[in-house]
């Protein structure tokens, strides 16, 4: 039980808590991916009250978008590309968007030109010089490859598909650059999601669904929120307020462990530093992302947003990322002894009545978009069951 802390209230007066005699049926916190669902779930199907909290100064969570002082839409916390296989989750957030076809492509800065990423019949074409058949790759990354008896680690995985050779241009030095850590130290789940491909398809991903937000995801997550039912706070962390609210239920979206007061230690996290800039030529890169596997330069990656937009501006505008211990937990990181640390306080959630950990931070896991309003909507639909069987509905 999380005993204030003190800190400096900075909300404004009016959105003090005057008028909560009756309180909320739910105080969410968060007001990303799963905090919005749920928000506007509870709201819309249940007629619950919501209180939707953030301790940024925006909603929308990491999607947050915004246009810059050139007028372009940019991402403040990296690009964000929506994908999904999942008919429901791509219904559900058409009711408020429209969609601007996006087909993701990246190049990788490699032997100093750009050649796509995830692997392919093009990529290795480029680099070794040579005219492929789709047969012709399968045979030449077959040659390269060394079989890996037990595969446990990110550089068993490519190793085992690609061979070394391969696994250092690509991979090594992105991977240590992203994640401060060896590939040989890292979970096979790092690297496993990039394919491999022998033909000449250089879409990022493979998703029945693939297109961006028309007017960009703050819009969306604005027409989501738009319901008299929710009342959304901003600059506003759960520690001011969780003992001035009255309310039924928490759902709660922020770090697990930050919840339990880092109870049984930190649960470590990887994250970015992101600089944005905007320069003043009309196009800076022949694709939305470029990633620089090198050690040699600090980024990772640099993003051109008038990709993901369509925009047509003078200038261009950029983000260059950079990987950091310290700042927002933005990636959990995948190791087993990690894992251990979340399954204690999971235990702890399990045996807290009334909240409901949701979302990337409260569930520890990497988790796209998608999956995250998928798992709200479960989510929802487990509160509805619930409520069915109480006789509340
Ligand atoms: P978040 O969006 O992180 O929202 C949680 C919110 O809770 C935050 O706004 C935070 O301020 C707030 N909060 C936390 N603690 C408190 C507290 N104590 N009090 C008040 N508020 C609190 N996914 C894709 O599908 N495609 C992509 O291309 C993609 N690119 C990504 C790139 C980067 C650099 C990163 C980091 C992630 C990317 N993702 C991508 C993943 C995507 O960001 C997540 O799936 C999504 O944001 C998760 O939503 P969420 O609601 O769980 O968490």
């Amino acid at each position: 039980n999380g005993a204030a802390k003190g800190k400096v209230v900075s909300m404004p007066k009016r959105t003090r808590f005057a008028n909560t005699r009756s309180g909320f049926d739910y105080l969410i916190v968060g007001a990303g991916f799963a905090g919005s669902v749920l928000a506007e779930r509870l709201a819309t199907g249940l007629d619950k009250r919501v209180l939707l909290i953030d301790r940024r100064p925006h909603i929308a969570g990491n999607a947050y978008d915004h246009y810059d002082d050139a007028g372009i839409l940019i991402h403040r916390y990296g690009p964000h590309i929506f994908h999904t296989n999942s008919q429901q989750v791509a219904s559900y957030l058409s009711r408020f968007t429209k969609w601007r076809p996006y087909e993701h492509k990246v190049l990788a800065h490699v032997d100093n030109q750009l050649v796509p990423i995830p692997i392919n019949l093009t990529t290795l074409e480029k680099l070794y010089g040579l005219k492929l058949t789709p047969e012709d790759a399968a045979e030449f990354l077959k040659s390269k490859a060394e079989p890996v008896a037990e595969i446990r680690t990110s550089e068993d995985v490519v190793v085992n598909s690609v061979g070394r050779e391969l696994y250092e241009k690509f991979f090594r030095g992105y991977t240590r650059k992203q994640w401060g850590l060896d590939p040989s130290e890292l979970d096979k789940s790092v690297t496993s999601r990039v394919p491999t491909r022998t033909n000449t398809d250089d879409r990022y991903f493979g998703d029945s669904f693939q297109q961006m937000p028309l007017h960009g995801y703050t819009r969306m997550f604005e027409n989501m929120l738009d319901h008299p039912n929710i009342k959304v706070m901003l600059n506003t962390d759960f520690e001011e307020v969780r003992h001035e609210v009255q309310y039924d239920k928490l759902i709660y979206s922020g770090p697990i462990d930050e919840f339990f007061d880092f109870r049984f230690g930190k649960l470590p996290y990887r994250s970015l530093k992101f600089r944005h800039e905007t320069v003043d030529q009309e196009n800076f890169q022949p694709v939305a992302v470029v990633n620089y596997p090198s050690e040699s330069v600090a980024h990772t990656r640099i993003t051109e947003y008038k990709h993901l937009t369509g925009q047509v501006n003078p200038r261009t505008s950029l983000t260059y990322e950079f990987p950091a211990d310290d700042g927002d937990p933005y990636y959990p990181v995948p190791r087993p002894e990690n894992a251990e640390l979340y399954r204690k306080y999971q235990a702890l959630a399990d045996a807290t009545p009334n909240v409901t950990f949701a979302g990337r931070l409260g569930t520890y896991r990497y988790y796209n978009m998608d999956q995250v309003v998928g798992q709200a909507l479960s989510m929802y639909n487990r509160i509805v069951e619930a409520e069915e069987r109480d006789g509340a509905i």
